[in-house]
Parts: structure tokens; C-alpha cells; sequence
């Protein structure tokens, strides 16, 4: 069975003290999670350490980069290299969220490098895609969606692509409490696996977890979780928040 994860996304928000408080609040939560289920927490950067230290009481809970950069070391001032996350056991990495694409300039092609990188240095990317309100509107949204999954990840190996977890993350549903209905994210979700079906084969696609990201919350995500597609979200504004990111966890299938 595929993994069914929820994912919190802290983005830039919390001091280190409250981060320290919310983890104690729900670490616990993760602790009745089988060993299909996970829960990760992409943490700002001065916290990843203190949020390593704080999981490894919790099989079930892991620590993820909210970014990281293609080059193994080297003059890149501010930048976090693959081989720093893995010396503070940090193992997964968020990669192409929309907010990085559109503040950031971060292009498919550069991102596939961070794959790259990623996969080659054994920290799971969890790979953000998803289209923008126009291209929706004008229908285009799998068009649109496929280029991103071939132009950043489909240079790898069948056996590298299983390594990779997906977001599905409508860019019109980020922070805007404008959730996609579980019609639409199933449809999106049974779509890019039939596009990694055809690149990689079915068993391949099978064992990709496609997670879907975008106005998550408390009140929504079992629906959302229960559709065959979705194994599970990664979740922004709602992770910052004890009581609705515990539910969201108990929500996994
Ligand atoms: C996100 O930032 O990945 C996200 C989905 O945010 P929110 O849950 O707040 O929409």
C-alpha cells in the first residue's frame, strides 16, 4: 500500500518557541499512525534540528526542508545543501512549491536539477505541481500539470520515480480557503497517475503517494483523503494550528 501522508507546511511563520510548542502538541497524535501512515513537518530552517530531536521519540513522524539547493556545496550565501539536511537527519525536502516558483523564479528545469540532487542524495522530494487560476478556467489544467511532472521528473529512473512523493496543489486553493472539491482532486490525482503510467508503467505509478495541498483543513480532509487517489495533504494555514492538524492526521486512510 501506498504511503498516505499528511504533511505540514509551516512556510515562514511561527518563532522557534511556539514551533517547539505546536510539535509538542501533536507529535502525540501521530503516535496511534500505522505503518502506512506518516506524518511530516517542513519547518523553517533554524528549527529543523530542534524538530529532528523532537521526532525521533515518533516512528511516525518525520522532518522535511522547506527547500534546499542543487549544489553540493559551494559561494552560494543563504543556501542549504542536501549534504546539511542529511547530517541533521532531515529526510525529505519540499521542492516546486508555487510560492517558490512565482516569488523565487524557480522553473522546471531548475527544479529538476533539485530533484536530481535530491534523489541522488536519498532525501524524498515531496514535488509540488499545480495550475494557476487561468489555465483552470480555460480547461488547460492536465495540460499544464503534465509538462511540470515531465519537464522536472521524468529524466529519472522508474526505480527513482518510486521514490518520489507529489503534491497536487492548485495554485487558486493556496491560502485562500478556497478548497478543490473532492471531484476535482480525484480527477487531477487519477490523471497524473495515468501520466506516470504511461512513462513508468502501472506497478510505478501505484506506488507513488500524491498528496493534495490547498486549503486542507479539519472540516475537509477525510473527504478529501477518503477519494482512491489522494493519499493524503500537505496542508499550510491548518498545520499551524494543534487542534485542526491533529484531526487532519486522524484523517488518513
Ligand atoms: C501550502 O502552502 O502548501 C498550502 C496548501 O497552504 P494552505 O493549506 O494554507 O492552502
Amino acid at each position: 500500500m501506498r504511503q498516505q501522508i499528511a504533511a505540514a507546511n509551516w512556510k515562514m511563520n511561527l518563532t522557534y518557541q511556539q514551533g517547539e510548542e505546536l510539535l509538542d502538541a501533536i507529535l502525540p497524535a501521530t503516535a496511534g499512525l500505522n505503518e502506512h501512515q506518516r506524518a511530516i513537518f517542513a519547518v523553517p530552517a533554524p528549527y529543523l534540528q530542534m524538530a529532528v530531536k523532537k521526532t525521533d521519540d515518533y516512528a511516525k513522524a518525520f522532518v522535511a526542508a522547506q527547500n534546499f539547493h542543487d549544489k553540493k556545496a559551494g559561494a552560494y550565501t543563504g543556501e542549504i545543501s542536501a549534504d546539511m539536511l542529511h547530517s541533521i537527519h532531515v529526510t525529505y525536502v519540499v521542492l516546486g512549491h508555487s510560492e517558490r516558483r512565482e516569488y523565487f523564479g524557480e522553473s522546471n528545469a531548475f527544479l529538476a536539477a533539485k530533484v536530481t540532487t535530491a534523489i541522488q542524495e536519498y532525501i524524498t522530494p515531496i514535488f509540488c505541481c499545480g495550475e494557476p487560476l487561468p489555465v483552470r478556467e480555460q480547461g488547460n489544467q492536465n495540460e499544464f500539470v503534465r509538462v511540470q511532472l515531465e519537464e522536472s521528473l521524468f529524466h529519472l529512473s522508474a526505480e527513482q520515480m518510486e521514490r518520489v512523493v507529489i503534491a497536487y496543489e492548485p495554485i487558486w486553493a493556496i491560502g485562500t480557503g478556497v478548497t478543490a472539491s473532492t471531484a476535482q482532486a480525484q480527477e487531477m490525482h487519477a490523471y497524473i497517475r495515468s501520466v506516470l503510467a504511461d512513462k513508468y508503467g502501472a506497478a510505478t505509478a501505484e506506488k507513488v503517494s500524491i498528496l493534495y495541498g490547498g486549503s486542507v483543513k479539519a472540516a475537509n480532509a477525510a473527504e478529501l483523503f477518503a477519494c482512491p487517489d489522494v493519499d493524503g495533504g500537505l496542508v499550510g494555514g491548518a498545520s499551524l494550528v494543534a487542534e485542526e492538524f491533529k484531526v487532519i492526521i486522524g484523517a488518513l486512510k
